[in-house]
C-alpha cells in the first residue's frame, strides 16, 4: 500500500503519560501514523487517527529529530524526577521509513549519552537490528519487546498484512538476545497459533508477555471486536479464539516452556522490571 508520507520538527519529543503506561514517565513517538496498519491496532480509535480522516496506515508524519535538542530535553526531564520512556505507544519505531530517516536512531544516540532510568522499545520490525551498538551503551536499563502475535503466518497476514513476516522477527529477536540485549515476546494480541509456539519462542528469548482482546484493549473487548478482530477469526474458522477465558488456558502452556515467572499478562508485561 502507497503511504503518504510528510514531516515535521516537533519542539519537543516525550509525552506525561499514564493509563496502561501508569508504570511510566514519558512515551516517545518518532512518527505520528503508522504504516503496518494493523487492523485492530488500538490507535484507530484515537483522536490521533480519528481526525486525521485518512485511513490508519496510508500516512505517516515523520517527526524529524535534532540529537542536541533531545540531549537537552533529557536533562530538563532527569532534573525533574525520573525518567522511564515508553517507545512507542501509537507507532513503531521501526516502520519503513525509519531506515532511511533514523529518527529513531537519532533519539537512541541521545539517550545512550544522556540515559534514561529506563527505556522499553516497543516493535514487531527486524530493522531494530540495526541499532543493537545503540543498546548496549543502555545494558540492563532497556527491554526490548518483539510483537509476534502467532507462529501462523496466514494468520498474521490476515490480521496484519503489511506487518513484517513472523520469520525475519524471530530471526531478529534472537540476535538481539544473543547480543545481550534484554529482550521478550510480546504475544499481543494473542492470535491462534500452533501447539509448537512456545517452543519456537524459547529458543529466541527468556521472557514472554501475552495479551489479548479483552484484558488489552481497554474496553473488554468491544474496541476490538468493533475493529473485526471478531469477524476475521470467524473467517479463519477460528472463532474460539475470541474468549476471554483462552489467556488463562494458554498461560499454562507457556509456563510450562518459560517458567512461572518468566511468563507475564497483559499491563504487567508492558511495565520496568529490571
Ligand atoms: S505496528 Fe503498532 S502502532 Fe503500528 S499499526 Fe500495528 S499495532 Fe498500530
Amino acid at each position: 500500500m502507497k503511504v503518504k508520507l510528510s514531516s515535521k520538527t516537533p519542539k519537543s519529543f516525550l509525552t506525561k503519560t499514564g493509563g496502561f503506561l501508569k508504570d511510566y514517565d514519558y512515551s516517545l513517538n518518532p512518527y505520528t501514523g503508522c504504516a503496518f496498519g494493523c487492523s485492530y491496532c488500538y490507535v484507530r480509535r484515537l483522536p490521533v487517527s480519528l481526525f486525521r480522516k485518512e485511513e490508519w496506515g496510508t500516512w505517516v508524519d515523520v517527526k524529524k529529530a535534532g540529537r542536541e535538542s533531545f540531549v537537552r530535553e533529557l536533562k530538563r526531564a532527569k532534573s525533574r524526577g525520573p525518567v522511564r520512556i515508553f517507545m512507542s505507544s501509537s507507532t513503531d519505531p521501526y516502520q519503513g521509513e525509519e531506515a532511511k530517516e533514523e529518527v529513531t536512531r537519532v533519539l537512541l544516540s541521545a539517550m545512550a549519552e544522556e540515559k534514561p532510568d529506563f527505556l522499553f522499545v516497543q516493535t514487531r520490525s527486524p530493522l531494530i537490528t540495526r541499532d543493537i551498538d545503540m543498546f548496549q551503551e543502555l545494558k540492563t536499563r532497556i527491554l526490548v519487546s518483539m510483537t509476534i502475535e502467532t507462529d501462523r503466518d496466514e494468520v498474521r497476514k490476515a490480521f496484519a498484512p503489511s506487518s513484517p513476516p513472523l520469520a525475519a522477527r524471530l530471526k531478529a529477536l534472537k540476535q538481539l538476545s544473543s547480543a545481550g540485549i534484554p529482550t521478550q515476546a510480546a504475544v499481543a494480541p494473542m492470535l491462534p497459533f500452533t501447539d509448537h509456539f512456545p517452543e519456537k519462542l524459547k529458543q529466541v528469548t527468556d521472557i514472554v508477555t501475552l495479551d489479548d482482546f479483552f484484558q488489552g484493549d481497554g474496553a473488554g473487548g468491544r474496541r476490538s471486536a468493533s475493529l473485526g478482530a471478531h469477524d476475521i477469526l470467524i473467517q479463519l474458522k477460528e472463532e474460539d479464539w475470541f474468549d476471554p477465558e483462552r489467556i488463562e488456558m494458554e498461560r499454562t502452556r507457556f509456563e510450562r516452556v518459560f517458567g512461572k515467572k518468566n511468563v507475564r499478562i497483559s499491563q504487567n508485561g508492558f511495565a520496568p522490571f529490571r
